[in-house]
């Protein structure tokens, strides 16, 4: 039986790069040249300082995300940029609760608060979860399920289906403390049938499903297709190769493919 089609997504990370701003209006525009019409959702989530130049770049189907968000609206958040502010700037995402950003003291909670303030202002929130490393035990298990409840307390049954999930082993991001080992297939797969029953038990099959999960960790152009196709994934978090754009161009037109 033929699968039925589902809403793929390829998501870049560029974290604090590149050093400049005439960089991150390269990378834009060469992605915008390779590129110009991607048919899977592409979201690309530069720092703040260069959401402007890249929005005036890659026009749509390109949609922006920022990097994390503050809980509240506006107020004394020295540093802080708030869900109204990014939506009122065409901004449609956040990406929440990376492990860099818990690394740096977000904890399951402040993660809540975030998803519920970019979902209170009609946004997406793109919830990161992971494990740091694997145990013979399977307690790995344990930790994700608590990290994808804690992200998703108080969360309707319809706002859920704004909700992105990207499933990134801490072991494998290029940053992370694997140096960047890949998950395999079956490592991806497994954690996203793993993390399709929790959205089951709290929202029902009919719309956990529709819920996409991402991977990230490492993606590159010669892993990402086997990693769609074995892996039965919605997508991809991309970090280091989002700011390659014949790399970042080859990761879309495998989802594509796949899709
Ligand atoms: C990330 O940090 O979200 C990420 C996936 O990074 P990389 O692709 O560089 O491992």
């Amino acid at each position: 039986m033929k699968k039925p089609s589902r809403a793929t997504f390829v998501i870049g990370n560029w974290k604090m790069n590149p050093r400049t701003l005439r960089e991150a209006e390269k990378i834009a525009t060469e992605l915008a040249k390779k590129y110009a019409r991607p048919k899977t959702t592409v979201i690309l989530a530069p720092s703040f300082l260069h959401l402007s130049a890249v929005k005036k770049i890659l026009k749509k189907p390109y949609l922006l995300a920022a990097q994390t968000v503050h809980a509240g609206e506006t107020g004394p958040y020295t540093g802080s940029v708030s869900a109204p502010m990014l939506k009122e700037y065409g901004v449609s995402a956040s990406i929440v609760g990376h492990s860099e950003r818990r690394a740096e003291g977000e904890t399951d909670a402040t993660v809540n608060t975030q998803v519920r303030a970019l979902l209170a202002q009609g946004m997406m929130p793109i919830i990161c979860v992971g494990e740091r490393e694997r145990d013979h035990h399977g307690k790995y298990y344990s930790f994700v399920e608590a990290q994808v409840r804690g992200a998703l307390a108080g969360v309707s049954r319809k706002d859920i289906a704004r909700v992105v999930i990207a499933y990134e082993p801490v072991w494998a991001i290029s940053s992370g403390d694997g140096k960047g080992q890949t998950a395999t297939p079956h490592d991806a797969h497994e954690m996203k049938l793993f993390i399709q029953k929790i959205l089951v038990e709290l929202y029902g099959r009919t719309i956990a499903l529709r819920v996409p999960v991402l991977y990230g960790g490492s993606v590159n152009e010669t892993t990402a297709p086997v990693l769609m196709k074995d892996g039965d994934i919605d997508g991809f978090l991309v970090g280091g190769a989002s700011l390659k754009p014949d790399a970042f161009v080859s990761i879309i037109r495998s989802v594509e493919q796949a899709g």
